[in-house]
């Protein structure tokens, strides 16, 4: 036990970097579970995000025989591109992946995006990834475990918020693997899971501009204990909320999905 303490902050010779959210998988149960829940198959257009010591990635290439991975460490990026048998099979991509065009690896078909996503950036992340919905064919995601029962909360929970609204707008989401802290090195101080992000090819809610619902919901939900009418105060009258079939005294949190696109439909026809 003391030889793992010693060396909990190092993983196959690279000393991980907190700033990037770095937390390595050591367990190959979990590897595995999580690869067959992604199910690469060959000729599929992979793209890992943080591959990392490329625990994922190793496993995910022996199935697909190639993938893209975009990592941000340069380090990193320089053992995967020497890396013996795995650079033959790999599209290594230097970059931030909050800045990166997920649009250019679809102009021959839809992506399958996966990655063990570091924590600090985890949420702008899968909004940034959500912009490109229409490219991708599915998400598989290591997340908090926090996180992944907030995307997946129904209205009325305490978890529900307004990722589970934004991110249900436009995918179905299912949550696949938990995955215990002592499954990373350096292990996490959070329980982690992986959740499957599907973005709908024709949503059950329909909205004409996802942006106007993601600034929603960032107001709806500023305060959970006040009324929708309180929170959205200035921008929708207390009449357009009943004539809406929206009961202005509910809370935030008790509103579908589908209302708060109503909302936001209202709200971009208002701006025509
Ligand atoms: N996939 C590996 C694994 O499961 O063991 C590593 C996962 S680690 C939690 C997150 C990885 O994402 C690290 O390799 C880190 O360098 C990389 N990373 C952090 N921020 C990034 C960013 N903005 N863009 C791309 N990669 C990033």
């Amino acid at each position: 036990m003391s030889k793992h303490h010693n060396h909990s902050q190092t993983h196959l010779g690279h000393r991980a970097r907190k700033r990037f959210g770095q937390n390595f998988l050591n367990d190959d149960g979990i590897i595995e579970e999580i690869v067959d829940a992604i199910n690469p198959e060959p000729g599929e257009n992979l793209i890992e995000i943080g591959p990392g010591l490329a625990a994922l990635t190793e496993p995910v290439a022996d199935r697909s025989g190639h993938l893209k991975v975009v990592e941000i460490d340069r380090d990193l990026v320089e053992r995967l591109r020497t890396h013996p048998f795995l650079n033959q099979k790999l599209d290594v991509i230097e970059a931030d992946a909050l800045k990166t065009d997920f649009r250019q690896f679809a102009a021959e078909k839809p992506v399958r995006v996966f990655g063990n996503l570091p924590y600090n950036i985890s949420t702008p992340l899968i909004f940034h990834l959500l912009s490109f919905a229409d490219s991708i064919e599915d998400m598989h995601f290591m997340l908090q475990k926090e996180v992944v029962d907030r995307l997946a909360a129904q209205p009325g929970s305490k978890n529900y918020g307004r990722i589970s609204v934004g991110v249900q707008q436009a995918c179905e989401v299912t949550p696949v693997v938990y995955v215990p802290p002592s499954a990373f090195t350096p292990p996490p101080k959070v329980e982690s899971a992986v959740v499957r992000l599907t973005p709908y090819k024709d949503s059950p809610y329909p909205v004409k501009d996802r942006k106007q619902l993601h600034s929603l919901c960032l107001t709806a939900f500023n305060q959970r204990r006040k009324t929708i009418r309180n929170n959205l105060k200035g921008l929708i009258p207390a009449e357009q909320l009943e004539s809406l079939g929206i009961d202005p005294s509910a809370r935030p949190e008790t509103l579908s999905v589908e209302d708060y696109c109503k909302l936001s439909d209202w709200l971009t026809e208002q701006a025509e």
